[in-house]
């Protein structure tokens, strides 16, 4: 037995710690990774609560340590395999292990004192739902995609299936199975709406007592109790949003992600910067477990591994033989030729008109980020594009000209690429400017806006859905928000109001989101019996991909978009890693970037690896200043796997930074803003 254990410790105001602390001897055969004990701490008169998390027999000469002095609880709170997987986090996400510990673990396990706190009553509507045991009978086709995910030998794998062929039935199937061989089940959906959705029709089907949910909005107090209960293994089915990843489920069988493709699986801010995704694959390769990824949409990523590893399985028709609904291009130029300078084409606004007059409502979507904007060609529509990396240049006032802000470099004069024009024009349309517009041209409807901008208070969002819903608003305009999960049957007409913008962020993926967003956008229209109808309008009817999610041909899109990303070494042919250099002196925080950025080129060459690690920048991010700091950016594409994601990370820990610069390192980044 080890003479010393690591023991991770709350301090007030310095976060979780680890310190050593000597093993006394009545406690050697009893010490586990994962139990709770008692220890003294500096000066403090009483004891501390910490956790067990390592063993040692060595210290360095000059460390003092003082002894536990008992274990609180026999039974641990998390196991060995589990610390394997904080471990594996925080060396992939490069970030501490105090950082994943804090994402991971309730601060209420912290506390002193644990038995203060009583059962916090989880009383919620869902609950009162009865089980019904009702099961649906599968149709031809999901009973045979069923049957191959049960035969298939791959950890992963992706049910690629249209909007509404029935994925979650396959789901329920795999999850039932599970059950039976007595293991458990985490399931993943992106939007906190989504998880009580599935919840619901979870609890109906098996019972309200194995299934809990954890999420950011739900308290410590209850995470804790779910935390019991999981140590307990009381609970079954564990729903959530990203965080659910790192609850400690016992004896997993099967995690399950739902809209795998969606972005909010990973975290941007703070550490760790982790993808739930990914930190699956790692939870189901050291429990032995399964892993299911669905999608109407997927992520190119998860779409190429599922082909190449022959884990791909496909539901091609919608349940019940729905049809899907109608999707009509109308181009603005032409728009434009007949002097219609609103954001409303003709078509559009007949639309409306006759949806609302049939007491049908309407959907707009104006798919904006706030910060981004782009240069369009009104003669031909194209874009500007940076060549060396195919996103969207920004125009800069100050300097007249258009950059990339991935690689920094510069064009002036621009004129159309393709056809030579000067009738270029600058977009940053929000969904305030449609909504002013809206109102304008359709004084007689009752219109809301729903996005993040709107929100002021808590509960605003589902008030508004609620009204929505029981038909008090005519047209609703929102973002992305309102693209995913919103069930209204009487919605018949859903327009986007530019198609162009989903598609123009300066993001190497923004095609692949603007692809989801238009396909998913798309299925809010004509849910019930009644037929729906979908119109973008776009300056650009060439655009490839809009003709994708027009047609909603997933397969042609992924083809479309794998050879261009092969072409320039974007992901899945590479693996990205951003460094974001900050201060609030712009010069130093430019300066230091191109530092790093010389001596990581050095430090790569010098190991004849930069033909397969490719360093892009430093350049201004596009988001350039956030509270006061500047920011600049370095990209890395690294091509080579584990081996290059280990050298660039030797290289970034190496660096020393002075006081006033701030480093930050996302791993595979969600975006590049
Ligand atoms: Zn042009
Ligand atoms: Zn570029």
């Amino acid at each position: 037995m080890p003479k010393y254990a690591q023991v991770l410790v709350d301090i007030n105001k310095l976060g979780t710690k680890t310190f050593s602390y000597l093993i006394p001897e009545n406690l050697k055969n009893k010490i586990k990774i994962g139990q709770a004990v008692s220890i003294p701490f500096g000066n403090r008169k009483e004891n501390l609560k910490a956790y067990i998390v390592g063993f040692n027999d060595y210290l360095e000469a000059n460390i003092k340590p003082k002894e536990i002095s008992e274990i609180l609880d026999n039974e641990p709170l998390f196991s060995l395999k589990y610390l394997k997987l904080l471990e594996w986090v925080s060396n992939y996400y490069f970030c501490d292990i105090q950082a994943v510990l804090n994402t991971a673990l309730p601060q209420k396990f912290f506390e002193k004192n644990v038995k203060k706190y009583r059962t916090p009553k989880i009383k919620n509507i869902i609950f009162d739902i009865a089980k019904t045991n009702e099961e649906k009978t599968l149709s031809d086709e999901q009973e045979k995609i069923y049957k191959e995910i049960k035969k298939v030998n791959s950890k992963t794998s992706l049910l690629y299936g249209i909007t509404g062929s029935g994925k979650t039935e396959i789901y329920f199937k795999l999850i039932e199975d599970t059950i039976k061989e007595g293991k458990n089940v985490i399931f993943l959906a992106p939007e906190i709406a989504l998880v009580s959705q599935l919840t619901m029709r979870t609890i109906e089907r098996f019972g309200a007592d194995c299934v809990a949910i954890w999420h950011s909005s739900i308290t410590e107090a209850q995470k804790y109790e779910t935390w019991k209960k999981l140590r307990n293994n009381e609970i079954k089915i564990l729903f959530g949003a990203r965080s659910a990843v790192f609850a400690p489920i016992k004896d997993l069988g099967l995690i399950i992600i739902d809209e795998e493709h969606d972005s909010s699986y990973k975290q941007t801010m703070p550490n760790p910067r982790y993808n739930a995704r990914e930190v699956a694959k790692k939870l189901c390769e050291l429990y032995d477990a399964k892993l299911i990824l669905g999608s109407a949409t997927p992520s190119i990523d998860s779409y190429y591994e599922a082909i190449n590893t022959n884990s791909l399985f496909t539901l091609k028709n919608r349940y019940n033989n729905a049809t899907l609904p109608k999707v009509v291009v109308i181009d603005m130029k032409a728009e434009r030729a007949e002097r219609n300078y609103t954001l409303f084409s003709k078509t559009l606004k007949k639309n409306v008109e006759e949806t609302i007059a049939r007491g049908e409502q309407v959907i707009f979507l104006i798919n904006r980020r706030g910060f981004s904007s782009y240069t369009q060609c009104m003669e031909c529509g194209e874009v500007i594009e940076c060549k060396k990396c195919a996103i969207p240049m920004i125009y800069h006032a100050q300097t007249n000209s258009h950059k990339c802000h991935y690689c920094n470099s510069e064009l002036h004069n621009a004129k159309c690429p393709k056809c030579d024009s000067e009738a270029l024009e600058h977009f940053g349309l929000g969904s305030e400017k449609v909504e002013i517009q809206a109102r304008a041209i359709f004084p007689e409807y009752k219109i809301e806006r729903l996005d993040s901008d709107s929100l002021s208070k808590k509960n605003e969002h589902i008030e508004i859905l609620k009204r929505f819903q029981n038909k008090e608003i005519d047209i609703l305009i929102g973002t992305q928000m309102i693209a995913k999960g919103l069930d209204n049957k009487n919605v018949t007409l859903v327009g986007v109001i530019n198609a162009d913008l989903s598609f123009n962020l300066p993001d190497y993926r923004s095609s692949e989101r603007g692809f989801s967003i238009l396909t998913q956008v798309a299925g809010r229209s004509g849910r019930g019996d009644k037929e729906g109808k979908v119109i973008f309008q776009t300056y650009n009817t060439q655009n490839i991909y809009l003709q994708n999610a027009q047609e909603q041909d997933y397969e042609n899109f992924y083809e479309n978009e794998i050879e261009l990303r092969e072409m320039l070494d974007y992901p899945p042919f590479s693996k990205m890693i951003r460094i974001i250099l900050s201060s609030k002196n712009e010069f130093r925080a430019q300066k230091s970037a191109s530092e790093i950025e010389l001596a990581l080129s050095d430090y790569i060459k010098k190991l004849t690896l930069d033909e397969t690690i490719l360093i892009l920048g430093p350049s201004e991010c596009v988001i350039k200043k956030i509270k006061e700091e500047y920011r600049f950016n370095i990209i890395i594409k690294n091509k080579i796997g584990d081996l290059g994601h280990r050298t660039v990370l030797r290289f970034l820990k190496s660096i020393k930074l002075p006081n006033d610069i701030k480093m930050v390192v996302d791993i595979d980044p969600s975006d590049i803003l």
